[in-house]
């Protein structure tokens, strides 16, 4: 077989292992992202339970004002009532007395109906960051982890690089640019092999005239239909 393309071959070969360790890191950090995922997870869940606190709280401020407001009536009302002349300003002023209470002691239910509530939600954002510092702790866990493999992957990227390196440097220039051009749509299906006479990256049919140029040429031939190199099974194998 011609020179050129037993060094294609060899080329495309390693290009397509160093295509591989990218999807290899990714699936080393795949664990790793899941945590990442669930952490933000649980964050906005707590920002929005700490939204529903901070309204409780509020609500909770408005009663307390609430009920200032209504002891300082209640206070007029004593002041009033000891200045009061007739049975019917009494009548008048007991009334009102009796309304304030009343609006006092529905207050001082709402705050403690209130104050339950904000209670659960605190217990449940506890429970929350009880849960971030546990996913943290496996995150810490497997980052470790992922760091070893991560640097075995890079490790072997390097080697596979340097070899690829030397490579280049022995080839005709010409060549490797045509190929990277090719390299550019085909990706790793820029060298293809043919077989039953058909190209193995299009699949069309390729003619005689151009099966016995890749068998005998040595020269580059291209698939006339798609343009990707080609070589013959048979003969590498
Ligand atoms: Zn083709």
């Amino acid at each position: 077989m011609n020179k050129h393309l037993n060094q294609l071959i060899k080329i495309a070969n390693l290009d397509k292992e160093i295509d591989s360790f990218e999807p290899r890191i990714q699936e080393a950090k795949k664990e790793l992202d899941i945590l990442l995922e669930q952490e933000e997870q649980i964050n906005s869940e707590i920002e929005s339970l700490q939204g529903v606190a901070k309204d409780i709280s509020l609500a909770i401020g408005k009663n307390e004002n609430h009920l200032h407001e209504l002891s300082t009536k209640l206070e007029e009302i004593a002041k009033k009532i000891k200045l009061i002349k007739t049975e019917k300003e009494h009548k008048a002023l007991n009334l009102e007395e009796e309304l304030a209470k009343e609006q006092i002691t529905f207050a001082n239910e709402e705050i403690a109906r209130l104050n339950v509530l904000l209670e659960s939600k605190k217990d449940a954002i506890n429970v929350l960051k009880e849960k971030i510092e546990n996913n943290k702790k496996e995150q810490q866990a497997i980052e470790t982890k992922v760091q070893g493999e991560v640097e075995k992957v890079k490790a072997e990227q390097k080697e596979v690089f340097s070899q690829k390196e030397k490579l280049v440097i022995k080839m005709d220039q010409k060549i490797i640019s045509f190929y990277e051009k090719i390299r550019k749509w085909a990706k790793n299906t820029s060298v293809v092999s043919i077989s039953r006479q058909a190209c193995g990256g299009c699949f069309m049919r390729i003619n005689d005239k151009v099966y016995s140029d890749v068998i005998r040429s040595d020269d580059i031939i291209t698939c006339p239909h798609c343009g990707r190199i080609l070589y013959n099974q048979e003969e590498t194998a």
